[in-house]
């Protein structure tokens, strides 16, 4: 089990070198509002996009969550907690203005780069 989970997984940190060699800028690991204690793995500031790459086990992911036999029920109702997180940290984000994005560790880093390239610089506003 890793220390810290929620950062510098080995998926993340490859789409996080990959988006940065393609141009685009972002912060690592922040609040995108202060206010609301949630963060965020990439965030955008100018376009106001906050991404979340999200961990298969942790966060129920529909292709590859399964389960542990061992205290099935209190990682069930773990799992589901987080899920309920993140579908509240939707609604708050969008709230406020943000563009929620969501990815799947099982993604590729190069898939959600092109994803997210596409809309950075659809959005207005954008920096970069
Ligand atoms: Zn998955």
């Amino acid at each position: 089990m890793r220390a810290n989970r929620s950062r510098d997984t080995t998926p993340e940190l490859a789409t996080r070198r990959l988006a940065h060699a393609a141009g685009l800028r972002y912060l690592v690991d922040s609040k995108p509002e202060p206010a609301l204690n949630r963060k965020a793995d990439l965030v955008f500031r100018g376009p106001r996009i906050a991404v979340f790459i999200d961990g298969c086990f942790w966060h129920g992911c529909p292709v590859h969550h399964r389960l542990p036999v061992r205290n099935r029920e209190y990682w069930d109702a773990k799992v589901k907690r987080n899920v309920a997180r993140d579908i509240d940290t939707n609604v708050q984000l969008t709230r406020l203005g943000w563009t929620v994005q969501r990815y799947w560790e099982h993604q590729t880093p190069a898939e959600i780069v092109n994803d997210l390239k596409a809309r950075v610089h659809s959005t207005k506003g954008a920096t970069s």
